[in-house]
């Protein structure tokens, strides 16, 4: 699937994602979701990917965004 990055600017810490998927989403030391830095998300599974788009959907303000691989100038 594509990359998922949280745009921090958009977060508001309230957690859904984290509690949804928390082998992707954790807190950082600022308070606001960000992705592990260890997912590779080349490789993810299907289950994976489905909970990562409930994850996206869910979250209130938008902050889930995708990414294609190949574009370097979106954050
Ligand atoms: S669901 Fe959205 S607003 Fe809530 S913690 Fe995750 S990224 Fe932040």
């Amino acid at each position: 699937m594509k990359k998922v990055i949280v745009n921090k600017e958009k977060c508001i810490s309230c957690g859904a994602c984290v509690g949804l998927v928390d082998e992707v989403f954790e807190f950082g030391e600022d308070d606001l979701a960000q992705v592990k830095s260890n997912i590779d998300f080349a490789n993810i599974n299907e289950e994976l990917e489905n909970e990562i788009k409930d994850a996206i959907e869910g979250c209130p303000t938008e902050a889930i965004e995708e990414l294609d691989s190949d574009d370097k100038n979106s954050i």
